[in-house]
């Protein structure tokens, strides 16, 4: 059954909080099927909700540092890796877990059945190593519901349309989760080593909250600006199928489930913050082109230049020219495309009067939906950091987001005090 065309049918509501039976999808990351014990204890998880009487599909991912493993083999093989080869080694983590996983809820009682990705099918785009989800066909699983039985499959993979395996790209399981879920019109319970989404990272600040809900838009630009709790594609996914996605630990009392947070649209939260969450990232690079010729067709060159070398660019901002003859580019890309951006601009004869890049550059983002509707928010950003000598080199905006880019080094203490300065710790 086509993706869109299952959710068109059948959005899934909220049903278990309103004590109904549901469908739903519950996903285990890596380190929480790490070994043996940890698998038994995601059993306990599975089989709470089966007791239960739902309609149960789990994605596994591969145990943790699997992958990384599978991965160090095909480049040890010494020669240009073709990515149909790589998509068959890699995709083998997965599929050992489902396995692992069905035979310990049989020993349980629990009816479980794994499920390959071409064996659903899970079909994808053609693209080796970073395939997108076209289509699932839910009937075999819904056919094994049935029976009651309990059906697991692998995270990551597919199958492409020449019928070869595919994967998703690496933290790809959620999204496997997240769209397994939209065509079964299931709630998705992602499970991991965190127990759910924090107004900022706890190991940063420890007056991080955790939040009870946060909306789709705000989690889809907090996981973008580098919080790590689940891959963007996956947000993405969730908010245009409108997936009731949980986030939740792995690691808790399977009989004392917590309740973690929701991510859900925005009309469902009644107390919207003017602030969410605050993210950062010290994976930035900064690049400056001085007096680059101030005409026309200028920024497509550099930019275009930048996109057929494969490099994002993130923030950017460009000066007016003083004498309407040249100006200066600022713009910042990830710190491991650096040195391909800057052979991109160079090879491509960028005129200029120099280049400057940097790294030692971290980025700040403050989220939140209430700042549509509030005035102020940006100044009390620059105000706090201000206060702290901390120095702004490049600020960009969107309707529910500020960023700045600051000095790595100062990271911590500016996350700290915005956290304090938008009350995050109390809201
Ligand atoms: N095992 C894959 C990875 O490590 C996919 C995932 O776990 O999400 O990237
Ligand atoms: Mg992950």
């Amino acid at each position: 059954m086509a993706l869109s065309g299952a959710i068109a049918k059948r959005n899934a509501e909220i049903k278990r909080a309103a004590g109904k039976v549901a469908r739903l999808v519950m996903k285990f990351g890596g380190t929480s099927v790490a070994d043996i014990d940890r698998i038994r204890h995601v059993a306990r998880h599975i089989k709470r909700e089966w007791d239960a009487g739902h309609d149960v599909a789990v994605v596994v991912s591969a145990m943790s540092g699997e992958t990384n493993r599978l991965v160090a083999l095909t480049a040890e093989c010494g020669v240009t890796v073709d990515n149909a080869e790589y998509d068959v080694v890699v995709a083998a983590g997965e599929q050992v877990t489902t396995g692992l996983l069905a035979i310990i809820l049989q020993g349980m009682g629990v009816p479980a059945r794994s499920w390959a990705g071409w064996q659903i099918p899970i079909l994808t785009s053609e693209d080796h190593a970073r395939a997108r989800i076209a289509e699932i066909d839910t009937a075999p699983l819904e056919k094994g519901w049935k029976a009651r039985e309990v059906a697991i499959v692998p995270g990551f993979q597919g199958i492409g349309p020449d019928g070869r395996v595919t994967t998703l790209g690496r933290g790809g399981s959620d999204t496997s989760a997240v769209g397994l879920a939209a065509a079964l019109g299931a709630e998705c319970d992602i499970y991991t080593d965190v127990d759910g989404v924090y107004t900022t990272d706890p190991r940063l600040v420890s007056e991080a909250r955790k939040l009870d809900k946060i909306s789709y838009e705000e989690m889809l630009e907090l996981a973008s600006q580098g919080a790590k709790v689940l891959q963007t594609r996956s947000v993405e996914m969730a908010m245009v199928h409108g997936v009731p996605l949980r986030v939740l630990l792995s690691f808790a009392d399977p009989l004392k489930p917590e309740p973690g947070t929701l991510v859900c649209k925005e009309d469902e939260i009644v107390e919207k913050q003017v602030v969410s969450g605050i993210a950062y990232s010290r994976d930035e690079a900064k690049i400056t082109l001085l007096g680059v010729a101030d005409e026309p067709g200028v920024a497509s060159r550099i930019f275009g230049a930048l996109a057929d070398a494969s490099v994002n660019v993130d923030m950017i901002v460009q000066n007016i020219s003083e004498d309407g003859r040249v100006t200066d580019l600022t713009f910042t890309v990830g710190k491991a495309d650096l040195e391909r951006a800057v052979a991109a601009v160079e090879s491509n004869k960028i005129k200029c009067r120099e280049l400057l890049s940097q790294t030692g550059v971290a980025k700040v983002s403050v989220v939140g939906i209430g700042m549509r509707s509030h005035a102020g928010v940006a100044q009390k950003m620059f105000e706090t950091l201000a206060k702290k000598d901390i120095n702004i080199q490049v600020i960009s905006t969107s309707e529910i987001k500020i960023s700045v880019l600051i000095n790595s080094d100062q990271t911590q203490e500016a996350v700290q005090a915005l956290h304090e300065a938008y009350e995050l710790e109390t809201a």
